[in-house]
């Protein structure tokens, strides 16, 4: 286990050049229309490593009207599906070439572990490119059985121009999320990035037009959420947003998106997610997986297993367990191997974290380990674990974003169904059990959108995810993603014409 001073002390300096800082608009590279830049941070250290155009309304008006020629008078959308298909083909084989500086640029920029960025992120984007090229040339229509004598037909078309608005937990996972279903359905974008993170959507942005992608077709502005978001989500000429974020956020593009156009919204938002820990567990392996649905990412997942359920049989030997392996758990210098959590990704969220874990401490909740900053530089805070949790308390029923783990105990499956389901939130939730009957029953009776058996954070392209509740609308992934960027129009013609 590395010890605070000596991970913290010596930082590895990246190898990767920030080759691209200005907004992607038209094809082009140039900076905000008001010339602004803002910074933009290394989490390890709070320090400065770029100054990023700082794009608002007038950026986002002209990415629009780039997209929106793009869209109206083609090439993109009059392309056929095979060659769509082939560009986005061509982008995966660049990204993979360039993996080793995107990974670094990820962790350089948001702080999570670079093994991970290289070693499942990458593979995961690159793995969604190939799923959605995949889909380009098979989107069909219908013909319908409409009573009387008509051939009727449906084509599905794309809708136009998206907004999509992206966090910074997993930029390039967002980007690929995004991006891959709408250019694969043929519609143009304007993404806007999260403040914290805007690098690697730009350089892969960059790559995208290197494999052919015609100008405007995907548009990025970095910039924040009340400015370049807020004019994206009430733009006239956007026909469609999709956004991943906190649910006030979420709430609001919505009511953006009703006030100006009336859009459609899709929202991936926040969670409070379960993770129950059955009577027949085997502890060793619960505690493994229920430490990783927690902790991964430095506990930043919209999904993360926040609310660590156990039942009573096994709640004393799980919970020292789950205490000496958050003890174990390997902090430090994300670019370090072996590192398995990184700091947080601002100061922003580093106070809220730690806001939270006092509230935790004065509700009574007991403290088993962690509880505090790491370091003194940086945004690196101690792998935490509270036990004794009770659902009024406001560590079990926010969304803290952030390393720790909030241990509640349990009877039986009733009431843990029950206390499970009691929270505004819907996203996912975790099921340890041997016994199928358990299995099944908490499956259908959690109002979530994914329910993830004996495993969990399996992000496969074909899985669609997606939140019951406040968690959000509409599903990402897998082929349920497609219906977000399509628009469907039916086709009626007598069978004998008789008009004229
Ligand atoms: P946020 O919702 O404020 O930001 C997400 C995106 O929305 C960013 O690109 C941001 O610039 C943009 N945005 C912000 N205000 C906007 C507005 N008025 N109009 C349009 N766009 C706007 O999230 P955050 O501040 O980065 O994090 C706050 C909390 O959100 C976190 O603590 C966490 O609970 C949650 N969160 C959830 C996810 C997720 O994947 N579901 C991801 C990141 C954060």
């Amino acid at each position: 286990r590395f010890s605070t001073a000596t991970a913290l002390e010596e930082l590895i300096v990246p190898t990767v050049q920030i080759s691209y800082t200005q907004n992607l608009i038209d094809g082009k590279f140039v900076d905000a229309a008001s010339g602004k830049t803002f910074p933009t941070y290394d989490p390890r250290t709070g320090e400065v490593i770029a100054h990023v155009a700082e794009g608002d309304a007038e950026d986002i008006n002209c990415a629009v009207s780039a997209a929106r020629k793009a869209f109206d008078e083609g090439p993109w959308p009059k392309m056929t599906p095979y060659e769509r298909s082939r560009i986005l083909l061509r982008f995966a084989d660049l990204v993979e070439k360039h993996s080793e500086e995107l990974a670094a640029l990820e962790t350089w920029n948001n702080g999570k572990p670079h093994e991970q960025a290289a070693k499942s992120e990458l593979p995961l984007l690159i793995r969604l490119f190939h799923y959605y090229a995949g889909w380009a040339d098979k989107i069909h229509g219908l013909t319908v059985p409409a009573d009387g004598p008509h051939h009727v037909q449906t084509l599905h078309e794309p809708i136009g121009v998206a907004g999509q608005i992206i966090p910074w937990n997993f930029p390039l996972i967002m980007f690929a999320w995004k991006v891959g279903p709408a250019l694969a359905c043929g519609n143009t974008i304007v993404l806007k990035t999260a403040e914290q993170t805007p690098l690697t959507a730009l350089y892969v942005a960059k790559l995208f037009h290197e494999a052919g992608l015609p100008p405007g077709v995907l548009n990025v502005v970095s910039g924040y959420g009340p400015t370049a978001g807020a004019a994206l989500a009430s733009h006239m000429d956007v026909d469609k947003v999709a956004f991943t974020g906190s649910t006030d956020t979420g709430k609001i593009v919505l009511e953006l998106a009703a006030k100006s156009n009336l859009k459609p919204v899709t929202l991936e938002l926040g969670g409070k997610s379960p993770f129950i820990v059955c009577e027949d567990a085997d502890v060793d392996k619960a505690v493994e997986l229920a430490h990783f649905a927690l902790f991964f990412n430095q506990g930043q997942c919209c999904c993360a297993g926040s609310r660590t359920f156990v039942h009573e049989r096994v709640y004393d030997e799980f919970l020292e367990k789950a205490k000496a392996r958050a003890l174990r758990r390997v902090v430090g210098d994300p670019f370090k191997k072996g590192v398995e959590q990184g700091p947080q990704i601002d100061s922003q969220q580093f106070e809220k974290v730690l806001r939270y874990i006092r509230s935790g401490i004065e509700s009574n909740a007991t403290l088993e380990c962690g509880g505090g900053r790491l370091g003194t530089r940086g945004y690196f805070i101690q792998p935490t674990v509270f036990s004794n949790v009770t659902d009024d308390m406001l560590i079990a029923k926010e969304e803290i974003f952030g390393p720790v783990q909030s241990i509640l105990k349990f009877k039986d499956l009733d009431e843990v169904i029950r206390r499970a389901n009691t929270t505004r939130y819907g996203l996912a939730a975790g099921v340890f059990t041997k016994n199928i009957d358990t299995a099944n029953t908490l499956t259908r009776a959690l109002r979530t959108g994914t329910v993830w058996i004996n495993c969990f954070d399996v992000f496969d392209a074909a899985i669609p995810f997606g939140g019951y509740k406040m968690s959000g609308i509409g599903r990402e992934k897998g082929i349920y993603s497609l219906h977000n960027y399509l628009q469907v129009k039916a086709v009626v013609t007598p069978l004998k014409n008789t008009a004229w």
